[in-house]
């Protein structure tokens, strides 16, 4: 435990004190009960300035009780396999701490619409997030699953058929449900890569069985199981020849590689912001054309049969508004680094190689993952290394996360020796070889053999 990080915790804590002094007070100023209890804070936060300089005193370990602090990403390298990509920039960190309140972009809200908002700037966002994704319509939605239900809803009838992957998340089946859709499943085969033919193919299998084609084509970028890279611009053409919408997932894309969905052949672009756009949960992004954007985003019709209460302006598979507050103005901070870090992805399909190349040298480790990687998500195998010192281990698997533990490493799925995944999304590049060490030093220590 790092005195430090506690201290700067504390002190954050400290100045929210603070600040909630000028939520309590009259909005012309303190009064002298407050400006003495102001004067205490601050002479709180001057302590712990001083304990934090010298690296001394009391570590806070709870926000409030039963709440401990997270820390898991100031005091450790975090490997798991689905947070990498959501890490908050600091720009997104500052928002959360002036937007957290419920509505809070609502206060000039003129239209009742969140994407029309001008001030913050969410209409603007939404023009260059549209851009960003290379489609001409978008909508921030709690979560990919959301964007995936949105289309579903719009477009899925009883019995209709979707096609989806074999290796598509539980989302896109549950979205699929919902809408009463029926799954069909383009096998991955034996490299696990969903390629156009097996796409085209099972659409034959499909209307041979059923006698009619599917609805909707639903296929991942990456999947979320190997981070492999399916042919997306290959299922885009199929799409067209068949003329058959296609959902492009990218929740492990969006945010992390570049993405045009026109160039894809897309007709939805979905992503997900807390999965890879460095935004709080739940959020997301569902872009379409201008084509399609007429049914996914059209209007309310609906009246009250008393009132005749109508809502025209208010879209249904939005619910009206989706992200009201720290969600969607967290996006918008991160949104510059984003947008940035998309370039510099063949810098973090380096180091993901990186990483893999140098645990490959452990004799037994094996990539379960296509390899050379092309993303930074990764499933590997050892049940013929670090799975054998487990067996006769004490604390059975959980040796490996003990070693890693004290090597400052979390994330890796705990007590699992056998296949599991780690994601190095984001980290620099010492940070990488820090983990490749730590790694062939737990190896080491076992007398795995290493190349
Ligand atoms: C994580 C993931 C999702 C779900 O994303 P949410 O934003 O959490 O709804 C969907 N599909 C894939 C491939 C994923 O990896």
């Amino acid at each position: 435990m790092d005195i430090r990080v506690r201290k700067i915790y504390e002190a954050l804590f400290a100045l929210e004190d603070l600040r909630e002094l000028y939520r309590q007070a009259l909005p012309t100023g303190l009064d002298e009960s407050e400006e003495e209890q102001f004067s205490n804070g601050i002479t709180r936060v001057e302590t712990i300035l001083k304990e934090l300089k010298d690296g001394k005193g009391n570590p806070i370990k709870q926000v409030v009780p039963k709440l401990e602090l997270r820390t898991r990403e100031e005091e450790f390298i975090n490997i798991n396999p689905i947070q990498s990509g959501g890490r908050l920039t600091p720009e997104a960190r500052k928002a959360l701490i002036a937007y957290g309140d419920g509505y809070s972009v609502c206060d000039k809200c003129l239209v009742g619409r969140l994407d029309k908002i001008r001030k913050p700037p969410v209409e603007e966002f939404h023009a260059e997030l549209a851009e960003f994704v290379g489609m001409d319509e978008v909508r921030v939605v709690p979560g990919a699953r959301r964007g995936f239900q949105a289309v579903t809803s719009s477009l899925i009838e009883i019995g209709d058929l979707v096609i989806v992957s074999d290796l598509a998340h539980y989302t896109e089946f549950l979205a699929v449900e919902i809408a009463g859709g029926v799954i069909k499943e383009v096998p991955s085969g034996a490299n696990h890569i969903i390629t156009a033919d097996a796409v085209a193919e099972t659409i034959e299998r499909a209307k041979e069985e059923t006698g009619k084609l599917p609805k909707l084509i639903m296929i991942e970028h990456v999947d979320y199981n190997f981070g492999n890279e399916h042919d997306v611009y290959g299922i885009g053409k199929v799409a067209k020849d068949y003329d058959i919408p296609f959902l492009y997932n990218g929740a492990y894309a969006v945010g992390m590689m570049p993405v045009n969905g026109k160039e894809i052949g897309a007709d939805f672009v979905v992503g997900s912001g807390h999965k890879a756009m460095a935004a709080v949960a739940p959020s997301g992004v569902l872009a379409t054309t201008a084509e399609w954007a007429p049914t996914v985003f059209r209007s309310s019709h609906i009246a009250g049969d008393v009132t005749g209460r109508s809502f025209e302006t208010k879209e249904p598979e939005m619910l009206g508004c989706t992200l009201m507050g720290g969600t969607v103005v967290s996006m918008m901070a991160s949104f510059p680094a984003v947008k940035e870090r998309v370039q510099h992805w063949d810098d973090e399909v380096e180091k993901s190689n990186y990483f893999v190349h140098e645990f490959l040298r452990i004799e037994g480790n094996k990539i379960v993952s296509e390899y050379p990687r092309k993303h930074s998500l990764s499933k590997v195998d050892t049940r013929d290394s670090f799975d054998r010192i487990a067996k006769t281990h004490k604390r059975r698997g959980y040796f490996l996360s003990d070693e890693l533990k004290k090597r400052k490493i979390v994330g890796e799925f705990a007590g699992s020796t056998r296949v599991w995944k780690l994601n190095t999304y984001g980290l620099s590049w010492e940070r990488i070889k820090y983990l490749s060490e730590a790694f062939l030093a737990i190896a080491e220590k076992y007398e795995l053999p290493v190349r």
